[in-house]
């Protein structure tokens, strides 16, 4: 399947991503992941990538366009990826869109993962990554904790809260989605490719998907 995640930070792009490539192998791309991989690895693009992220903003298009122009021709992709965290403005849907003409690629939907605010912000507060950039598993304080506190289940490595997982930096991440992200939504309404799931857990999430794409 190919299909774009939207949805507000928090909202499960990256848990219903995860749970979608079990399905046919089907590859996640989160940009997310790669910026903060990049950042670890201290390369270019993270030594660019890095202060934006910090503050919560957005990192710049032309950087994200670099990343994804190339990472959607890798051979794993033709299979199908599931877009996480990509687009997040207008003019990266529409370079994507050019993108998507020239590779020959057709998306199967743009698929919004709408959760309440009050269910984001908890999750958010309470969210736990692994550091390890190889892994980088989600956990969560309060419903999914690893089995020994602090230490990844699936790698060993340390697992903490992200520098832009602060309660000031989330109201900004916010705040940015609303202005910058979720116009998008009116964007692949118009392509017709929108499909809206609303929903707390990621389970129903993608049984919805699965009913929509005959899976
Ligand atoms: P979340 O969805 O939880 O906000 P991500 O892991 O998707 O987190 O992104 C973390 C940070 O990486 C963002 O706050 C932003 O700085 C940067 N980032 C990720 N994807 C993009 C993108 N498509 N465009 C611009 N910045 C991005
Ligand atoms: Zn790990």
């Amino acid at each position: 399947m190919k299909l774009i995640l939207l949805g507000a930070p928090g909202a499960g792009k990256g848990t219903v991503a995860k749970l979608l490539t079990a399905i046919d192998g089907s590859v996640q791309i989160s940009t997310g992941d790669i910026l903060r991989g990049a950042v670890q690895a201290g390369t270019e693009l993270g030594r660019e990538a890095e202060a934006y992220m910090k503050r919560g903003d957005l990192v710049p298009d032309t950087l994200i366009m670099g990343i994804m122009e190339k990472r959607l021709q890798e051979p794993d992709c033709q299979k199908g990826f599931l877009l996480d965290g990509f687009p997040r403005t207008i003019p990266q849907a529409e370079a994507l869109k050019n993108l998507l003409v020239k590779l020959n690629i057709r998306l199967d939907m743009a698929v919004n993962i709408d959760v309440p605010r009050e269910v984001i912000l908890d999750r958010l507060c309470t969210r736990r990554t692994c550091e390890n950039p190889q892994c980088q598993a989600i956990y969560n304080v309060k419903s999914s904790p690893p089995k020994q506190e602090g230490v990844c289940d699936k790698c060993g490595s340390r697992v903490i809260q992200r520098d832009d997982e602060t309660e000031e930096a989330i109201s900004h991440r916010l705040a940015t989605y609303n202005e910058k992200t979720a116009p998008l939504i009116g964007f692949y309404e118009k392509e017709g490719l929108l499909k809206t799931v609303t929903g707390t857990s990621s389970d129903t999430v993608v049984s919805e998907l699965k009913a929509a794409l005959n899976f």
